[in-house]
């Protein structure tokens, strides 16, 4: 059976001392949770202070980045690379749609940056969804996301999380309906192995995380904004113990 997952995007939120704050309510609430892995993604100049906190403490509790270059080294003033982050993140968002928009990613991009993370051992949490609201585009979702993994070999599939975010319910008023949602992902999945966990992504809170993790073919969900407030989060986290139990 695949693995249960949130994570945790915290986007470009949070000075020092709430990202403490934050990441100790977490850890604190979640320590019961069994059976659900929950990837934190601070923004990266916070990785290691909240590696103090959580890292070594609850098992289940994971670091990722928000990014990488995808380049180990070289002068790109500014950037973070895969090996930067190794020792302390186990996971990297790849491919995040805010990052495909305003930075410019393209698939290419995304690809070369999934290949790095393989490299230096980080597990990409590869984020595909399509821009507008249009049920016909699962195929070209599909080809996205084929694209993003293609420098990489089939037998890697199995370090992914990929993230199935419709872009026009990311940072959203509504999410996606979790049937269109898993539509989506049952395409995604003829892409992947049996064990590649498949999120969704895009407005979750604690009063709509039931409706997507109850279905089998929902692994999890990516929650941006709602992250930031401990106690929610912690209460998604505690829904998806409970539904995926059941499963
Ligand atoms: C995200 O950051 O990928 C995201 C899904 O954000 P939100 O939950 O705020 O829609």
């Amino acid at each position: 059976m695949r693995r249960p997952i949130v994570v945790a995007n915290w986007k470009m939120y949070t000075n020092l001392s709430d990202a403490l704050v934050l990441a100790t309510s977490v850890r604190d609430g979640t320590e019961n949770i069994s059976g659900v892995e929950m990837i934190i993604c601070p923004p990266v100049i916070w990785l290691t202070d909240i590696a103090e906190i959580i890292q070594r403490k609850i098992s289940h509790l994971a670091l990722g980045a928000q990014n990488i270059h995808y380049l180990s080294e070289g002068e790109y003033t500014g950037e973070i690379s895969a090996p930067m982050v190794k020792d302390t993140a186990k996971y990297v968002i790849v491919g995040h749609s805010e990052r495909r928009k305003n930075f410019a990613e393209t698939n290419s991009i995304v690809a070369r940056k999934v290949a790095t993370a393989i490299d230096t051992g980080l597990s990409p949490i590869v984020c595909v969804g399509e821009e507008k609201k249009d049920q016909n585009l699962a195929g070209e979702i599909v080809k996205d996301l084929k694209d993003s993994l293609a420098h990489i070999a089939a037998k890697d599939y199995k370090k992914l999380v990929i993230a199935y975010e419709p872009v026009w319910a990311v940072g959203a008023k509504e999410p996606a309906t979790p049937e269109y949602a898993s539509k989506v992902i049952n395409q995604l999945r003829e892409v992947v192995s049996a064990e590649t966990p498949i999120i969704y992504g895009g407005t979750v809170d604690s009063s709509n995380v039931y409706e997507f993790v109850r279905r089998p073919e929902i692994d999890g969900v990516l929650v941006g904004r709602t992250s930031l407030r401990a106690k929610e989060f912690i209460k998604i986290c505690r829904i998806i113990e409970e539904y995926k139990k059941i499963i």
